[in-house]
């Protein structure tokens, strides 16, 4: 059924259950990514605090052996090599030991008795020197602690290997490269001059107070990504799965809203519902009396949907109101280019729910419907079922009052199937009565059912009522009522409700209004 579900519901046109299904991953994946790249600048600083400890700790090794040798400065080498080497096989990190006297290394632990020259202004500080290679290992980078004394100065020789390990090992996210004077170290041992690190996003750095050696982080996207796997792997599948969940539920709204009530309202937006036009047959003149406008649904998908498979919801959800407003909208556009078509007075008659006289709507409805027309030439008639009576109030009184004075006739629809009072009658300035088809159909039926039509005839007549029958089929029914005193006819076997163009096909062949051999229906 056309209620049930639509493509149209979507308010923007847009997957938009799909975009909110996006939604935690479009807003968290950013937050993630940012998280991530905090979490990474915070691995890489810990990284460096790190290595920066680690290095100040091997250089105090060479500067406790330094200080241990020191007094050897200016003793000859053959006497001060034993302990050189000694001092410096006893020290971690430290390769070798050598004094210098009057700027010449004159002995090293290593080869005794040397005459290399001692550069201290190659010295950061006068402390520190990273050399690419020397000559014992030209192809490996040394480090060369200086301390300095009164008679010249202690060196001592540092592999580079333990400085690159401790970048290796330190190094949390981002490699780490080491600073001394113009010359890098990195982890791999390698030295070089600036320029490596170009495309770092930003680089994080931290100078030894202790020393004269700086460090260099450069976390990057390619060392950020393992780590967003790594740790924030879970949280990326909880964001999907939280997409997931979303989704689903936008899925279930969209659903909702695409209720039956969802589609009313969009009905009555898009201007569906249409009048169609029931005639009602003077049975003395044998001419059209009125009309009865029926409301169908001129749904995109389904066609036109019969008024009781929605006007119940509409009534209920009070969309009635506004569909009501609609047709009478566009049954005064109809109808009023042909006016002087119909018989002075001619009735046009709409089914009003209970609901729709408790507010100030109907007769402003009213009013605009009959605007629409030269004055006197239409009559206005509301049909209110008796199966749904009104709530008598101080409001719905002068509201009928107000409608009797301006002429709005009032007809009880269905009459025979509630319990209407003589007082409800009188207090709601009732006009009419329309049988109800059922109780037609029982013409030609049983004795019980004859009696029990009989009945509601006589009722209607003794209320001295216009009194109307609706669902006449056959000819036999038309008779039956006929002899009985009710004036006026509604069925099928008249017509059967038509569109307008069908109506105004109708007046146009007929212009003295009344087209009651039209197509009848005989059984
Ligand atoms: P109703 O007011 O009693 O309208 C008469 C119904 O009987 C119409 O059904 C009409 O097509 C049908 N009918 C007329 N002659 C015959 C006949 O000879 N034989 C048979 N079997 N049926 C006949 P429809 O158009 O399907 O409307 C059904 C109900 O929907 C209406 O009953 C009325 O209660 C409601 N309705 C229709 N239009 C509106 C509207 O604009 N507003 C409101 N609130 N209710 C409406
Ligand atoms: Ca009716
Ligand atoms: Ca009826």
């Amino acid at each position: 059924m056309p209620l049930s579900r639509s493509r149209y519901s979507s308010p923007f046109g847009l997957p938009w259950a799909w975009l909110v299904a996006l939604l935690p991953l479009l807003l968290g994946a950013p937050l993630i990514y940012w998280q991530a790249e905090r979490a990474h600048e915070r691995q890489t600083a810990e990284g460096i605090r790190q290595a920066q400890g680690k290095l100040e700790q091997i250089l105090d090794y060479a500067d406790n052996a330094t200080t241990m040798v020191s007094s050897l400065v200016g003793i000859s080498c053959q006497t001060a090599v034993l302990p050189l080497r000694e001092h410096s096989m006893a020290t971690p990190f430290v390769r070798s030991l050598n004094l210098t006297h009057q700027g010449n290394i004159y002995c090293t632990s290593l080869y005794g008795i040397s005459g290399a020259p001692e550069e201290p202004e190659q010295y950061v500080d006068g402390q520190l020197r990273l050399m690419p290679g020397n000559q014992v290992t030209p192809e490996r980078a040394v480090l060369i602690f200086r301390r300095e004394t009164t008679d010249g100065s202690v060196l001592a020789g540092i592999d580079t290997q333990y400085l690159a390990d401790t970048l290796q090992l330190t190094s949390l996210s981002a490699p780490i490269d080491l600073q001394i004077g113009d010359l890098w170290l990195d982890a791999q041992g390698n030295t070089f001059h600036d320029g490596v690190g170009e495309q770092a996003t930003h680089e994080i750095t931290t100078t030894s107070s202790r020393y004269p050696f700086s460090l260099r982080a450069s976390p990057d996207d390619t060392t950020l990504w393992p780590l967003l796997r790594a740790d924030f792997g879970p949280l990326l599948i909880m964001l999907a799965l939280l997409s997931l969940l979303f989704g689903i539920g936008a899925r279930a709204l969209e659903r909702r809203s695409n209720s039956p009530l969802r589609e009313i309202r969009r009905g009555l937006r898009d201007n569906e519902f249409e009048p169609f036009y029931q005639p009602i047959v003077d049975i003395e003149t044998n001419t059209w009396k009125g009309l009865e406008v029926l409301m169908r649904w001129n749904h995109p998908q389904a066609g036109l949907i019969p008024p009781d498979q929605f006007v119940p919801l509409a009534e209920r959800s009070g969309l009635i109101v506004g569909m009501t407003s609609q047709l009478m909208a566009k049954v005064a556009k109809d109808l009023a280019p042909h006016v002087y078509q119909l018989s002075p007075g001619f009735h046009v008659g709409f089914n009003i729910s209970a609901s729709h006289c408790e507010g100030k709507h109907l007769l402003e409805q009213c009013q605009q419907f009959l605007s629409a027309f030269p004055a006197d030439t239409i009559t206005l008639v509301l049909e209110l079922t008796e199966r749904e009576l009104l709530k008598p109030s101080e409001m719905t009184t002068a509201l009928f009052e107000t409608l009797g004075n301006m002429n709005i006739r009032i007809a009880i629809d269905d009459f025979g199937t509630g319990n209407a009072s003589l007082a409800y009658l009188r207090q709601f300035h009732v006009d009419y009565l329309k049988i109800d088809r059922s109780f037609v159909a029982m013409v030609g039926q049983d004795a019980l059912s004859h009696h029990l039509l009989d009945n509601i005839i006589d009722l209607s007549t003794r209320l001295n009522l216009g009194i109307v029958a609706e669902g006449i089929e056959t000819t036999l029914q038309r008779d039956y009522l006929s002899q009985r005193g009710v004036q006026f006819l509604q069925g099928y076997l008249y017509a059967r409700p038509m569109p307008a163009e069908d109506l105004m096909r109708t007046l146009a062949t007929s212009p003295e209004s009344s087209p009651v051999k039209a197509s009848p229906l005989e059984t």
